[in-house]
């Protein structure tokens, strides 16, 4: 018999309040706690005696015996479905579903984000694997429910067999398509998928309803036809285990994951931590946290991953540079401590704006210069820095810390060696995708003079900011070089 423990707050707002006592007998599906204010009902995810009623959790007993079958949620319409379910964006942002679909977009866009941005993590894929059809129709549902014309789903393009799965899967349905994202983070963030689909970019303190649009993970998605279609209240979440594991490496997806298991049984079902490792991460490796065994899974948990140990700066002194995209400052703060670092200074950059207490990015993934932040980490005697960048940003500080004689460590770094994949240092992908080649012309061109014709075409952008000459060239790859500029 496990015993359950259900968090009181699994969703932006404040914690729900309990509505059943120590004692009380609970059926899987059985309403356990509800919203004081902005927020969602909570569910029990099995069926027992509940053991205690805390300040932050419902524990709940579970039978030994666990039935397929759950107590319906009721509504009237599909968006009082989506409230009594206790729908959260599962994606990780854990905003109300029934809330931010409350909206009319008057014909506009229901942009679903199937990005999966975090690397390691692989349960969205799976979920467009095995449960495409129910997923376009959970869009189809949410469109109507916005009064949206068009349903795009924005999805990387490496991952070729779940577009081709999606692509038969919405075939036919002249409101719906895909669209392809380059393999880089952040294409996940809200304002980016905006951007990448609909060519607008939308100031940090934007919501996407000013694009006529409404950004919804893909396992939301999901979740929301189930409450439709089947009355399934929100009480399960799909999860990926991946790290220092018996058995190895590779990502375990668990599907339909009981809210409130803990990381420790997850772990355990993926084979247990093979011998020293350096943290487990709730989350992904870089929006997620250090987490401990005994940590319950919520609506809003997508990873788990355990990591080999940290490398040993042996007290260097280290600067962070912060991303509104990745660690905030405490988190880097405690690998910098993992790591045996001093920490001395602290830069975030430039395009991390602060909102309401937060970091949010100005113009997510696409670099603003990072040498001028550099030379600062140089200036306050830095040895070493850690840096949380995106993609871009990362390619950049590439271009000048090395120079500046600063070794660069990334706070994903620990993870990705875990898994055997490369670290996050230059851009090994483009930006844009491959266009498709261009028609051939009607009429023949006259041959061009031998030596142009052998030249290979280069596109270059050259800017003037903040001091700093920087140069963006285009030819497949993106290189950004920046100099310091009188
Ligand atoms: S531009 Fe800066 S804040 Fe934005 S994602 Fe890149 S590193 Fe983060």
């Amino acid at each position: 018999m496990s015993m359950q423990t259900i968090l009181l707050k699994q969703h932006i707002g404040a914690p729900c309040e309990p509505v059943v006592a120590a004692g009380d007998q609970v059926q899987r599906g059985t309403l356990i706690a509800k919203p004081a204010g902005l927020g969602a009902n909570i569910h029990a995810s099995v069926s027992g005696k509940v053991a205690a009623v805390t300040e932050t959790a419902i524990q709940i007993e579970a039978d030994a015996e666990q039935p397929d079958d759950f107590v319906s949620i009721e509504g009237e319409t599909n968006l009082e479905l989506l409230k009594a379910a206790g729908l959260v964006g599962m994606g990780g942002a854990g905003f109300p579903t029934a809330v931010k679909l409350n909206v009319d977009l008057k014909g506009g866009y229901i942009l679903v984000n199937a990005a999966e941005c975090e690397p390691v993590l692989e349960h969205n894929m799976q979920q467009i694997r095995t449960k495409a059809d129910m997923t376009v129709r959970g869009i189809k549902y949410i469109m109507e429910i916005c009064n949206a014309d068009h349903g795009v789903i924005a999805i990387k393009a490496k991952h070729e067999k779940e577009v081709a799965i999606l692509n038969e899967a919405i075939k036919g349905d002249d409101k719906l398509s895909i669209h392809l994202l380059p393999d880089l983070y952040p294409m996940g963030e809200e304002r980016a998928v905006v951007r990448e689909v609909l060519g607008t970019l939308l100031d940090p303190t934007q919501l996407p309803s000013a694009a006529d649009a409404v950004v919804i993970n893909v396992e939301t998605v999901l979740r929301a036809a189930e409450a439709i279609e089947l009355h399934r209240p929100a009480i399960t979440k799909n999860i990926t285990v991946i790290g220092k594991l018996k058995g190895g490496p590779q990502a375990h997806v668990f599907m339909d994951v009981p809210v409130g298991t803990t990381v420790g049984e997850l772990i355990e079902r993926a084979g247990g931590i093979d011998g020293e490792y350096g943290e487990i991460i709730l989350g992904g490796p870089f929006t997620g946290s250090a987490t401990t065994l005994d940590t319950p899974i919520t609506k809003t948990t997508g990873g788990i991953i355990v990591t080999q140990p940290f490398e040993d700066l042996k007290g260097k002194k280290v600067g962070l540079l912060v991303c509104a995209c990745g660690g905030n400052e405490n988190r880097m703060r405690d690998i910098a401590a993992k790591m045996n670092g001093e920490v001395i200074s602290v830069q975030k950059c430039k395009q991390a704006a602060e909102i309401k207490g937060a970091l949010k990015c100005e113009n997510p993934g696409n670099c603003p210069g990072q040498a001028q932040k550099c030379i600062n980490f140089k200036k306050d005697g830095c040895e070493d820095i850690i840096i949380g960048n995106c993609s871009d940003c990362t390619n950049t500080v590439m271009g000048s810390a090395p120079k500046l004689g600063l070794a660069v460590h990334h706070q994903t770094d620990h993870v990705l060696q875990t898994v055997g994949k490369e670290v996050m240092r230059y851009l090994t992908t483009s930006k844009k995708l491959e266009e498709a080649p261009a028609e051939a012309p009607a009429q023949e061109s006259p041959e061009p003079h031998k030596a142009e014709a052998e030249k290979p075409a280069v596109k270059y952008t050259a800017t003037v900011n903040d001091g700093m000459l920087r140069i963006h060239i285009e030819e497949g790859k993106d290189i950004n070089i920046e100099f310091p500029f009188h």
